[in-house]
């Protein structure tokens, strides 16, 4: 079936608050042909409202994050993980750190703010901002390692600078923690502020509440002085001042008022005069009418609202509207942020203080309240059921559906879209390629390189991510890993691509997407991209056909296994289920990317190590699954020979123990379970949880090499040194005991 072809790009920058709202409403209520990207650095966003309490400790990381990697699966939103640098606002191009610039018809940005450290000299090398809040989790961390480890003669100040809720819920939350862990008594908390008093928005009565907390806390205050420069001396943190003495202190905290990224003002988008975003009421920028932005980003022309995750959370589903309406050409409606709200500041020890006018109280089942009303927040993002996949075709179309698509060669990404792409792609160039990918031929001309020996393989994809940049680069490692696994070296390749059906723009952007991943991992291997193939589908797919060569005396082949020889398995095993689970929106963010990771290296490295350590068989374990491909190698052996591998030593990816658990496999796991029929003791195992992994299909995944008893340690020393650090010795290859059953050739234990 084909669906409704994509005819318009949508990419939201940045997992705020703002864009969860985006997200969710396109997927309640998709548009026919509009196709949904989010570029975010951070595949696990925060909510800003649960934070103080997670550093106090009471939430886990998971309670107050949402994890972006599950929500735009389900929400059938391309995620990309990766921080833009730069917006190209004629070419309507996002810029990111790590791939090709993306496309976009309509943009949102919404990525936030963090303390201005560029306002104070030297603040940016010394203490650390409260947000990035990861970053912040890391640092306090380690100041708690060092609180714990030192044996101090005096107490141990940590100082946090900034007048505002922020601080004040950091300092009292760091106190509560610290009176948890008894490591009170070696700290003193400071609370530097340039305002005569904290909460300068807040009413007397709230500012007086607070103080009084702050006093019992023992959390000391020192109003109007302002910070001007920062520097060390002698392992102290001198903080100099524009109205007063400077002081030192031991853990810097800057909780000051918010300040944009840099490259942002650059971009040519109108911004105010502290670089964020200018909109209008209807959250769209003032310079750029496709452009809009919202949370602490925007800077609200119609009246400044405060860096707030209030209105960051209000303004998205103003946003998400806007965004809709504008896409439909219908008008806008206007955002009319609300002027006063109820402000829950939290003490740290589960209180909070209530704050609205000049109404203000303390109680402690104000913090149960909240606690309840952010769970909820968070459960419409965590807990998003699945939803239909592809936008349904519905009245409200961005643009008219595309018309009948042709197959056979009437299915061929047209010429103009190609040579464009082409055009945009550096492939490696190769001496012996007389006629490749700059020229108009029809097929690539090659000449070997004397006296060595031509290997040719080929594998293909149906996409298991829907990032088609990441698509080509994990691919690619895929298919030339068959040239590492027998000791060789790639060559050149040859690539076949499958791109959705969309319009011209968007069939462009996809093919080079994926064709830019595909020639960036090429280059990385010294491998010339030299012709290849092109159409449109139903869905993105990807392969190549590689070509690699060798010297005769280094081919590895799977057969000659003998005894004694130790089996290394150079990467760990899971990501068929992973990936499995990842489809079906049910594996966490963290897992998904870890797998990805591992996708990402090269066999290069491992093939290179296992061939100096006199490797004598090896293979890469792909679509069969580690028991599939040992069986392979068995197979082309001698038949006396078994192997016995170590169960327990098997190294599996993160998450891969709770996927297994749930069941959530690849639907290639049944047909490879016939490989257990390999196994000659099966019912010692069958039952252990971890036993599918034994069948799991890998994408990318690592070698399995028989190395000599003598080379094993070495050679595993290596591996784990350089790209391999899970790298193990999972068994050896032995002779048959007499007692052992003849069926079956692998022994667990
Ligand atoms: C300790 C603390 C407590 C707070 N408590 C509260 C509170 O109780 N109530 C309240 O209303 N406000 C609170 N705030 C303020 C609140 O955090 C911010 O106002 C809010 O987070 C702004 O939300 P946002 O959606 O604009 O951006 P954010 O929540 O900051 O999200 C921005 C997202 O963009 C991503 N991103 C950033 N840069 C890039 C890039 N270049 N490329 C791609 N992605 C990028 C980030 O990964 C992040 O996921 C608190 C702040 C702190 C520090």
């Amino acid at each position: 079936m084909i669906n409704t072809p994509y005819t318009s790009d949508l990419v939201l920058i940045g997992g705020g608050h703002s864009h969860l709202a985006v997200v969710k409403h396109f997927a309640m209520n998709p548009l026919a042909g509009l196709r949904i990207t989010l570029i975010s650095r951070d595949i696990h966003t925060p909510y800003s409202g649960m934070l103080p309490s997670l550093i106090a400790g009471h939430y886990e990381f998971d309670e107050t994050h949402i994890d972006l990697r599950r929500l735009c699966e389900k929400a059938n939103v391309r995620l990309f993980h990766s921080s833009v640098t730069d917006i190209d606002l004629h070419r309507q191009q996002i810029i990111c750190n790590n791939r090709t610039a993306v496309r976009y018809d309509w943009l949102s940005v919404n990525v936030g703010s963090q303390p201005d450290l560029d306002s104070i000299a030297g603040a940016d090398e010394h203490g650390f901002a409260v947000k990035p809040i990861d970053n912040f989790l890391k640092q306090w961390h380690f100041i708690q390692e060092k609180l714990r480890s030192k044996k101090r003669t005096t107490p141990f100040k940590i100082s946090v600078v900034g007048g505002g809720a922020a601080s004040v819920e950091v300092a009292l939350a760091i106190r509560y923690r610290l009176d948890l862990s008894n490591l009170s008594e070696k700290t003193e908390i400071e609370i530097i502020s340039s305002s005569e008093q904290l909460l300068p928005t807040h009413s007397r009565r709230a500012q007086n509440i607070m103080a009084n907390v702050l006093r019992q806390r023992n959390i000391e205050m020192h109003n109007s002085r302002k910070v001007s420069s920062v520097n060390s001396v002698d392992e102290k943190t001198v903080l100099s001042f524009t109205n007063s003495p400077s002081t030192s202190t031991d853990g810097l905290i800057w909780a000051i008022h918010a300040g944009s990224p840099n490259w942002l003002a650059a971009t040519g988008l109108q911004c105010d005069a502290m670089g964020f975003i200018a909109v209008n009421q209807y959250l769209q920028s003032c310079s750029h009418p496709n452009v809009f932005a919202a949370g602490d980003i925007a800077h609200f022309t119609p009246q400044a609202l405060p860096k707030s995750g209030v209105y960051a959370v209000r303004g998205g589903v103003v946003l998400a509207n806007n965004l809709r309406r504008a896409i439909e050409k219908k008008a806008l409606k206007p955002y009319k942020p609300q002027r006063h709200f109820l402000s829950l500041l939290i003490t740290g020890d589960k209180q909070a203080i209530a704050s609205k006018g000049p109404i203000s109280f303390k109680a402690k089942w104000l913090w149960m309240w909240k606690d309840r009303i952010d769970r909820q927040f968070m459960s419409q993002y965590n807990e998003l059921p699945a939803m239909s996949g592809q936008p349904l075709p519905s009245n409200s179309t961005v643009q008219e559906a595309e018309p009948m698509r042709c197959g056979g060669c009437g299915a061929k990404i047209g010429n103009s879209v190609l040579t464009r792409v082409i055009s945009q792609l550096k492939p490696q160039q190769n001496s012996d390629v007389n006629i490749g990918l700059d020229h108009p031929d029809d097929a690539a001309v090659i000449s070997p390189p004397e006296g060595k020996k031509w290997l040719q393989t080929v594998d293909y994809f149906r996409a298991f991510i829907d990032d088609p940049y990441l698509l080509g680069r994990i691919a690619t490692n895929h298919c030339l890993s068959d040239i590492y696994a027998m000791g060789a070296t790639p060559h050149s390749a040859l690539a076949v691509a499958t791109v959705p059906y969309a319009n011209e723009a968007l069939v462009e952007d996809t093919l080079l997407q994926l064709m830019s991943g595909a020639v960036d991992s090429l280059n990385e291997q010294d491998t010339a991209l030299i012709g290849g193939h092109s159409s449109e589908g139903a869905e993105l797919g990807f392969g190549l056909s590689v070509n690699g060569t060798c010297d005769q005396n280094n081919l590895l082949t799977k057969g000659n296994l003998t005894c004694g020889l130790q089996l290394i398995l150079t990467k760990p095993l899971g990501s068929g289920t992973l990936l499995a689970a990842n489809m079906a929106g049910n594996a966490e963010g963290r897992w998904v990317d870890n797998a990805l990771n591992h996708m990402l290296i090269s066999n290069r490295c491992a093939a290179d190590i296992v061939h100096k350590n006199q490797a004598l068989a090896c293979t890469d374990i792909t679509g069969f699954g580690l028991l599939g491909h040992l069986q392979e190698m068995i197979s082309a052996s001698d038949a006396d020979i078994i192997m016995r591998l170590e169960f327990s030593s098997i190294p599996v990816m993160e998450g891969v123990d709770h996927c297994l658990q749930n069941n959530w496999l690849s639907t290639l796991h049944p047909e490879n379970l016939h490989a257990q029929n390999s196994l000659i003791n099966v019912e010692q195992f069958s039952t252990h949880k971890r036993y599918p992994i034994l069948y799991d299909p890998q994408t990318a995944g690592g070698l399995i090499a028989a190395i000599p008893a003598d080379r094993a340690q070495a050679c595993l020393k290596e591996l784990q040194n350089g790209d391999c650090p899970e790298a193990a010795i999972i068994g050896e290859v032995a002779r048959r005991e007499a007692n052992q059953s003849a069926t079956g050739n692998i022994f667990l234990y």
